[in-house]
């Protein structure tokens, strides 16, 4: 993630912060400092009260830590290595370089996050009941810290995906019907379901005058609500792509335009006539590079008699470009990192063909209209013969 700061390794694993988390920390301050001590702690100042909350932050912030460490600890040992952790909104995001590959496995990564906080929770209540005695102002954080690490626990454990519970109840129905899929749809959809009902609570509370109960219910009803849905986008178009390569779908029929070709002629010749809107431009049978519809809107209209494809084009050394056997999965990343909509393919110096998003897109829309069988016929562990052949027809010449 371009968007996460690293700020350490602990047992193997980078840990990085998202920058949400400026946000995140000072929302905790706040809701702490306004919410918890000014009512508490009338005497304090505004500063005690504003470092009383910073210091909760941290310390919820450690807790997260540690939760998410549990998960990648447990993965690592169940072989589904995590390299790094990003701290992430109200948890953490460990990226695991791949999906567990039985329920039963999903099953112990999942649940020991929620017990890491259970069990910081109880080291806090242990620590209040402790220095309720001595200090009631220390004895307060540690309530509350406990009450945090607590609430942390029943969050996670509600049982809507990606959540720690959301998980452990796809691991329960995957491993009744063996379609983890449909698993991941069901734990989905709930999590959707307790996400709407989240904001719904939220609203009546904020409604009644709990604004910081309230406001904090709406966020994290939202962040939970897009959290669900792309999650189960991601699986699916992963599930629906795997061991697809770029071979498979890419077009071999390029449209190929000289490089001496007027912008003017490019326009009333090719892209009004066709529905392309990316050509190729071939020099002396090699690939000079690539026009689009995008580059052409940013020449003036008074220009276009004058200025050449050449002149118009992105050059290849600037393009990126996929080889035929790249995964799509890895394809569809490119494209996003580099907010691209066509990839040439090549192998060498030679032209193969353009692979493109809504290629892509189409692909995994009538994979999914043919069923539940083909999206699963090309998952792991299944024979080949299911493998989609590359049965376009053969490319058209590249010079024409
Ligand atoms: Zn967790």
């Amino acid at each position: 993630m371009h968007s996460s700061l690293k700020i350490g390794r602990i047992f193997g694993i980078d840990v990085g912060i998202h920058w949400s988390w400026a946000f995140i920390f000072l929302i905790v301050t706040w809701s702490f400092a306004e919410g918890v001590f000014a009512r508490y702690y009338p005497q304090w100042t505004t500063g005690q009260l504003w470092i009383g909350g910073a210091f909760v932050a941290l310390i919820f912030f450690v807790s997260i830590l540690l939760h998410e460490l549990s998960h990648a600890v447990v993965s690592n040992r169940s072989g589904l290595p995590v390299k790094e952790i990003t701290l992430f909104v109200f948890g953490g995001v460990s990226n695991l370089t791949r999906e567990p590959d039985s329920g039963g496995i999903e099953f112990k990564i999942a649940i020991v996050g929620p017990l890491t906080s259970l069990a910081l929770a109880a080291l806090f209540a242990a620590a209040w009941y402790a220095i309720r005695p001595v200090n009631a102002g220390i004895a307060g954080i540690c309530a509350n810290l406990a009450l945090i690490n607590a609430a942390l626990a029943v969050f996670n454990m509600l049982p809507g995906f990606p959540l720690d519970g959301g998980r452990v109840f796809r691991s329960i129905v995957w491993s009744r019907n063996h379609d983890r899929l449909r698993a991941t749809h069901a734990a989905a959809r709930l999590g959707e379901w307790i996400a709407y009902g989240m904001v719904g609570l939220g609203v009546i509370e904020t409604l009644l005058g709990g604004y910081v109960g309230g406001i904090w219910l709406v966020i994290i009803g939202f962040f939970l609500r897009g959290a669900s849905a792309s999650s189960y986008e991601q699986v699916l178009v992963e599930s629906t792509l795997s061991r697809v390569t770029v071979s498979d779908i890419m077009r071999r029929d390029v449209d190929v335009v000289p490089p001496d070709l007027s912008v003017d002629q490019l326009v009333h010749d090719h892209i009004l006539r066709t529905s392309a809107r990316c050509f190729v431009v071939m020099a002396a049978g090699d690939l000079a590079g690539l026009v689009t519809l995008n580059d052409v809107r940013h020449i003036p209209r008074d220009q276009w008699p004058l200025t050449s494809a050449y002149r118009a084009m992105t050059p290849a050394n600037k393009l990126h470009t996929v080889s035929p056997d790249e995964s799509v999965t890895k394809v569809l990343q490119l494209m996003a990192m580099n907010d691209v909509n066509q990839l040439p393919v090549v192998r060498g110096r030679e032209l193969l063909g353009m692979v493109t998003r809504a290629d892509i897109m189409r692909f995994i829309r009538v994979r999914q209209d043919l069923g539940e069988e083909a999206a699963e016929a090309t998952l792991p562990g299944h024979h080949d013969d299911a493998r989609p052949r590359a049965d376009q027809p053969p490319g058209v010449p590249l010079s024409r």
